[in-house]
């Protein structure tokens, strides 16, 4: 099954997002928007991972969740990816102060690399995505409309992270969460 890493987002910030993609209802027919429940913070992606290694992999987790202390994050800050050019991928950004989250992800990227799979390369980016573009012919339009965004900081504390099992449908995918660890309390 196709798993990956995940923090889950409260109702606060998930009705904010709501309300970002909202303000951005012009592009309704350029962005792939996602919903409530697909809304989450991506920790490590691991990809197609066989039935008889989900207990090892949902060990694993636990394992870096034990060894992370719960943290507090602050959400705000509308975005694109690629950085210039046409959008890919919109975005909420969010702040860390601690390092924590930074770490916790260095963690996962150790453990998962330990057994066998592979490092991500890009350099660790948190960010909520918001929505996807296939193709971007907006002409700078969605992205002038996304950098103008206004997203009031919110606040959560990350007190659990989850092993979410992924299925890609033709009408986008669908999460299950199959593992819940707690963070450790400091
Ligand atoms: P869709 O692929 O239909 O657009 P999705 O991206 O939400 O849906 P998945 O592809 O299963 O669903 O991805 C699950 C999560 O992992 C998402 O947050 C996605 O951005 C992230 N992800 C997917 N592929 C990778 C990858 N190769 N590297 C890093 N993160 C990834
Ligand atoms: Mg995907």
């Amino acid at each position: 099954m196709r798993l990956f890493i995940a923090i889950e987002l409260n109702d606060e910030i998930k009705a904010a997002l709501r309300k970002a993609q909202g303000a951005l209802s012009a592009f309704d027919r350029a962005v792939r928007w996602v919903t409530s429940d697909q809304m989450h913070l991506t920790l490590k992606f691991l990809g197609e991972v066989p039935d008889a290694r989900v207990e090892e992999v949902t060990a694993a987790a636990g394992r870096v969740a034990q060894a992370s202390s719960l943290f507090e994050m602050v959400v705000g800050g509308c975005g694109c990816f690629p950085a210039n050019g046409r959008v890919r991928v919109v975005w909420v950004g969010l702040n860390e102060p601690s390092g924590t989250l930074a770490a916790c992800n260095d963690l996962c990227e150790a453990r998962y690399a330990e057994i066998g799979f592979d490092r991500e390369r890009r350099t660790f980016s948190p960010h909520l995505t918001l929505g996807r573009v296939r193709d971007d012919r907006t002409g700078g339009k969605l992205r002038e409309a996304v950098e103008g965004t206004r997203f009031e900081p919110l606040r959560q504390t990350v007190e659990s992270m989850c092993v979410v099992q992924s299925t890609l449908t033709p009408h986008g995918a669908r999460y299950a969460i199959i593992a819940r660890h707690a963070l450790t309390v400091a």
